[in-house]
């Protein structure tokens, strides 16, 4: 039976030692600020800039909300967003994806300065992290670093497969266990022999986007797997991109979902825009 890996418990842990970072920093008069701009209501998204809102204001940073309608043009949003780059009391802005359709998401991306970038999303901070340079990380990988290393799970040396090759999850998460001295492989959509492969893993990181897709006959006996998708199945249920049920008993360990790797990006998300202010 697998050692389940407790996201929220561990997120929580973040949370608290970045409250007492803050209310440290708010002694000596300083304070630390994020702007979240949404563009239109999609409901997904609301939830999201909700949470984070919520979580700001419980780690004492302050939000700055822009609640943008769906017809902003692409240039409002690009100007918005240089006005926020330029404000010395914002640290940190976020633009929740995704946009309308009639906005670049690219454009959006590259517009945001690279020191406040908290998403990790620039093409600087990517560079950065593929050459080992200081940057921001997109959160959800950096946050299942975090889960490894909070739980004593050993990453230097140890085969890790990646499945999917997304820029906000798998690329970002081969990086950083390639710089944690993992052995990496990345598995995509036209990976021959996937269970092979995966079957060879000591750490398993399965961000494929498909409802319990990865079962038991993927997964070598004593490995450690992550799951990183989120899903809503036949019962409006929460499921992730594991059978949970068919692999728990033969994984060494195992993130669930819900309350694995999902409050473990907003936690990241904050550590970003506290490490944007002390910089
Ligand atoms: P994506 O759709 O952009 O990428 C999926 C990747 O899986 C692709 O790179 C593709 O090549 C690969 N893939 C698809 N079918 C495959 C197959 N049959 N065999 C091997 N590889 C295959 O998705 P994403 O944005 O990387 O997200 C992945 C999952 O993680 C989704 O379920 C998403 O909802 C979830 N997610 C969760 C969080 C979180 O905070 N927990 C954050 C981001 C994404």
């Amino acid at each position: 039976m697998a050692e389940k890996i407790d996201g929220k418990l561990i997120s929580q842990q973040i949370k608290d030692e970045l409250k007492e970072k803050v209310a440290a920093l708010a002694a000596e008069g300083k304070t630390c600020a994020l702007a979240v701009i949404q563009v239109g209501n999609d409901p997904a998204s609301s939830v999201y800039v909700g949470n984070k809102k919520k979580t700001c204001a419980y780690i004492g940073i302050e939000s700055i909300a822009y609640e943008l309608p769906e017809e902003t043009s692409e240039q409002e949003l690009l100007d918005i967003i240089d006005k926020l780059n330029k404000d010395p009391k914002v640290n940190g802005i976020l633009c929740q994806l995704p946009l309308p359709s009639h906005i670049n998401e690219d454009h959006v991306i590259h517009a945001i300065s690279p020191e406040k970038d908290v998403d990790g999303f620039h093409p600087r901070n990517v560079g950065a992290l593929v050459i080992g340079e200081k940057g921001f990380v997109s959160c959800t990988p950096a946050g299942i670093i975090q889960l490894l290393k909070r739980s004593n799970i050993e990453i230097a040396g140890k085969h890790c497969v990646v499945i999917g090759r997304s820029n906000i999850v798998g690329k970002p998460m081969a990086l950083l266990m390639l710089r944690e001295n993992a052995t990496v492989t990345i598995c995509h959509s036209r990976t021959q022999n996937l269970k092979e492969i995966c079957k060879e893993a000591d750490i398993l990181i399965v961000a494929i986007g498909k409802p319990k897709f990865i079962n038991a006959d993927y997964v070598k006996e004593g490995a450690v797997v992550i799951d990183v998708g989120i899903h809503r199945n036949e019962d409006n249920k929460l499921c992730g991109d594991v059978d949970f049920d068919s692999v728990e008993p033969k994984a060494s360990y195992i993130t669930p979902v819900p309350g694995g790797v999902g409050p473990m990006t907003i936690a990241m998300l904050m550590n970003n825009c506290v490490e944007a202010f002390m910089d």
